[in-house]
């Protein structure tokens, strides 16, 4: 049933692989370059032709990549914080942004961006994933603040479409024909390798526990985008006056360059697992989104559940299936930041990496569950079956 959604799928990770390859081709990645630094890490070659690597491949000017990136939200913090000054205005098309930022752009005090002055604005999606180009055009107009537009290509944990590059794309070429200095920045995470290119933003800012570490990269982030903005953002990375010329990592960097270069395959797996956990649910008559056969854009699957027992199932049985902690039950507990209790399965190598497999969800109705990553097609057969074995008995 899903042969021709897998080739597509296929087809797609070849395109990327050559293009992963052809750039380290291209940027001479050689042995001497997986080697560490300790200290200041001055003239740190393999950190330096990382950001070269990952620049290349996203077809960007410059990119930061670094260990000392701490996780999403920090990598999107730093490139907020390097760009904007007080009295700037963001304008999202995409919304609110994902729940972790929003104690960063919403929320008074710790240093957020309302505490130097600096407002975030949203507006929200329209019906079947379109961005609401005409309102922003018109906001730009009135208010001469808005320093950048804001993107989130990925759905977040919202039962809502994601933004595929093209709808990006279209809105950036709109955007900049009338407003050529405005700066866009893509929250790029969960979209990396799944369609052949990545959104012609400014600024792209993803994570390396997500796609482009393939569950390989212990920890870090990157930030690409245009070598000026780069630089700025650099020097909020570490000081002023300093930036990208510090920065050291003991223990080499053979896991980000062996992470980007599978990652293109470890993507196909993970959309393949997570097109066959949506035609499982559909058979079983639930609420999928997207469906079986969509066109893709990130590597995250929702399920309407409606039933908090089947919620309980389906990340026990992700759970068991993990290579690690499988003996661990899950159970909803009061996570900081949320409404109702939040109920999550992962057993991955990366601690909370999640282009393994993973499943998660607010413990409300509908009973909405995220179920994302999977670096072999197998681990995810085998979760679905042990799921369907349990409530077939039931
Ligand atoms: C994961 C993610 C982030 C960042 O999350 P961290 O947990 O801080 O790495 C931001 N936006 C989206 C859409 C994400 O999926």
């Amino acid at each position: 049933m899903l042969k021709d959604t897998f080739r597509t799928f296929d087809d797609i990770a070849e395109y990327n692989n050559y293009k992963v390859l052809e750039a380290f081709g291209e940027c001479g990645i050689a042995a001497r370059h997986m080697s560490g630094s300790t200290g200041y890490g001055y003239s740190d070659e393999g950190r330096d032709k990382l950001g070269e690597l990952f620049a290349r491949t996203m077809a960007t000017e410059s990119a930061l990549v670094s260990p000392l990136i701490a996780s999403g939200t920090h990598a999107i913090t730093t490139a907020l914080f390097g760009v904007l000054r007080p009295g700037d205005v963001v304008l999202s098309l995409t919304g609110k942004p994902y729940d972790t930022l929003r104690g960063v752009v919403y929320k008074s005090g710790g240093g957020s961006l309302p505490d130097f002055g600096i407002q975030f604005n949203d507006i929200p999606i329209l019906d079947g994933g379109k961005l609401d180009v005409q309102s922003a055009l018109e906001l730009i107009k009135k208010d001469k603040r808005i320093k950048v537009v804001y993107f989130q290509r990925s759905r977040g944990y919202e039962w809502r479409a994601s933004i595929i590059v093209s709808e990006i794309n279209n809105a950036l070429r709109e955007i900049r024909e009338e407003f050529p200095n405005i700066i866009s920045m893509v929250d790029n995470c969960y979209g990396e390798f799944v369609e052949k290119e990545e959104p012609c933003a400014d600024v792209l800012i993803g994570s390396l526990i997500k796609n482009p570490g393939a569950g390989i990269a212990p920890t870090g982030g990157y930030i690409a985008g245009k070598e000026e903005l780069i630089e700025r953002i650099s020097e909020r990375l570490t000081c002023p006056g300093i930036g990208r010329e510090i920065g050291s990592y003991q223990s080499g960097y053979i896991q980000f360059y062996q992470g980007l270069f599978f990652a293109p395959g470890v993507v196909r797996n993970a959309l393949c697992g997570a097109a066959l956990t949506a035609a499982v649910f559909e058979s079983l008559g639930c609420d999928v989104s997207p469906g079986s056969h969509d066109f893709r854009t990130d590597i995250t699957q929702a399920i309407k559940l409606c039933s908090a027992e089947r919620m309980l199932e389906l990340t026990r049985a992700v759970q068991q299936s993990s290579p690690i902690d499988s003996m661990a039950t899950p159970y909803p507990w009061d996570m900081p930041g949320y409404q109702s209790q939040v109920v999550m399965a992962a057993g991955t190598f990366v601690q909370g990496g999640s282009i393994e497999l993973s499943a998660d969800g607010p413990m409300k109705d509908p009973f909405i569950v995220f179920m994302q990553g999977g670096l072999m097609l197998e681990q995810v057969k085998v979760a679905l079956l042990e799921y369907l074995d349990k409530a077939l008995r039931k």
